[in-house]
């Protein structure tokens, strides 16, 4: 996987994504990054690139021009044509399924905007998706392009390493995950739930189970109308919230 950055602030990505294990993979090479300086690609003698809104209104747009110049310096040097995501509060809003979906690409272009956005003009011309992180405003694309990168690496096989697997986390079967514990097995009197230190795998896993599905019915109960639940474990869901109205 390579990603391509364009942003008007190359340094908060890089400095973001080059820590950690997203920066151990790209350290090894499992993926890789560009960062574009979408102000290099400005032809303006002043460096600027953002202008009044046509219209009137408040704040400035990030102008076509140096955003398609960046686009292009980077689609010269590819194969084919890649996927551009433009991060935007007006997309689809990013989950598991997309990332899954976009871990498959060779190459993935990121284009970042601030003030009030860029020119509709060239995002007509180059983007293929529009994305969300959530439904509310940020100042830039940034910090949502480094949200996505880092999901949808922990996708790609050898990113994470065994001890770090993605299967068992949270929508990984559309569940939300168990609890985990570690060590002392009491803590400020909370004691490790025993069953956990039985060592009957079989058992622990039942266990986690049930309470992979208690916590979705009590946290997230939308994302049960799509997980993947037998009847018998809708009944105990059932059950418990029955039991929990009698509390
Ligand atoms: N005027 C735009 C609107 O109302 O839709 C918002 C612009 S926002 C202040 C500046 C930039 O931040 C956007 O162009 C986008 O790249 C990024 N951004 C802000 N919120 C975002 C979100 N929830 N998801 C993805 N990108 C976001």
């Amino acid at each position: 996987m390579n990603y391509h950055v364009l942003t008007l602030f190359p340094e908060m990505i890089e400095q973001g994504l080059r820590t950690s294990i997203i920066g151990r993979a790209l350290a090894d090479g499992t993926v890789t990054l560009e960062t574009v300086n979408i102000r290099d690609h400005t032809q303006n003698k002043h460096g600027k690139t953002d202008d009044y809104p046509y219209g009137g209104g408040a704040g400035m747009v990030m102008q076509a021009q140096p955003v398609y110049d960046a686009y292009m310096a980077v689609r010269g040097n590819l194969k084919k044509e890649p996927r551009v995501i433009y991060v935007t509060p007006q997309g689809r809003v990013f989950n598991q399924a997309i990332a899954r979906e976009l871990a498959v690409e060779e190459d993935l272009v990121f284009i970042c905007g601030h003030y009030e956005g860029i020119d509709e003009r060239v995002l007509d011309e180059i983007v293929t998706d529009h994305i969300s992180i959530g439904d509310y405003v940020l100042t830039g694309g940034e910090l949502p392009a480094m949200v996505m990168i880092d999901a949808i690496s922990r996708m790609i096989p050898g990113v994470l390493h065994n001890m770090e697997s993605a299967e068992d986390d949270s929508f990984g079967d559309g569940l939300l995950e168990h609890p985990q514990y570690s060590r002392p097995e009491v803590w400020h009197d909370r004691r490790v739930p025993p069953i956990l230190l039985c060592g009957d795998h079989a058992k622990v896993d039942a266990w986690r189970r049930e309470q992979s599905l208690i916590r979705t019915a009590l946290r997230r109960p939308d994302l049960l109308e799509t997980a993947c639940i037998s009847p018998k474990e809708k009944a105990f869901i059932a059950k418990f919230l029955e039991n929990q109205e009698k509390l």
